[in-house]
């Protein structure tokens, strides 16, 4: 199964991707996860990336749609995954369909996450992992970027395809299971 999780920062994506990967034994390819990784290793990768995180700013499509279109080639992910923070451009977006068209290949789900503003700059906040990132100002720009750049990959899919649309509040058990309503049908 290939499912897109989609929201804005601090909609839960990496917490429920990986509550689906434990589930639905689905692996879990979070682009954010790999950029944090390289950086934290100091590869050609992170030092290239690392300014761009750390001012909220997006990674170039390009560096993006190439690091994807190599990661999927694994064999752990031959039988499928779950794509969490990407394609985060429409220009991605249509990257990615190319690549699963040419792969004689589509995509099973497109899953909205939806949340209040209000609750994102509070969740991201109180966050424990402490991020680099994870500033007020930092959450505030990528929220900016979000709705200027990331928002439109929504509209792109309904257009395109079918957009599930998840209630993103309440307890992660909650969300969990209204994900797991529309994994199940
Ligand atoms: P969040 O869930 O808070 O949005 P992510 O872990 O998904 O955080 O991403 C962290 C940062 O990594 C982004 O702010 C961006 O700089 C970079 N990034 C991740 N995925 C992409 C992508 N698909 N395109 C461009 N930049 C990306």
């Amino acid at each position: 199964m290939k499912i897109i999780l989609f929201g804005p920062p601090g909609a839960g994506k990496g917490t429920q991707a990986s509550l689906i990967q434990k589930n639905y034994n689905i692996p879990h390819l979070s682009t954010g996860q790999i950029f944090r990784e390289a950086i934290g290793n100091e590869t050609e990768l992170g030092k290239k990336v690392k300014s761009i995180l750390d001012s909220g700013d997006l990674v170039p499509d390009q560096t993006v749609v190439d690091l994807v279109a190599e990661e999927i080639m694994k064999d752990q992910y031959a039988k499928g995954y779950i794509l969490d923070g990407f394609p985060r451009t429409v220009a991605q977006a249509e990257a990615f369909d190319e690549i699963l068209a040419n792969q004689n290949d589509a995509l099973d789900a497109f899953i909205f996450l939806k949340v209040p503003e209000e609750e994102l700059v509070k969740r991201i906040l109180s966050r424990e992992d402490g991020r680099t990132d994870d500033t007020e100002e930092g959450v505030k720009k990528r929220l900016a970027v979000y709705y200027k750049e990331t928002r439109p990959v929504k509209e792109y899919y309904e257009e395109n395809g079918t957009v599930y649309e998840v209630d993103g509040t309440g307890s992660i058990d909650e969300i969990f299971s209204r994900i797991q309503s529309v994994l199940d049908n």
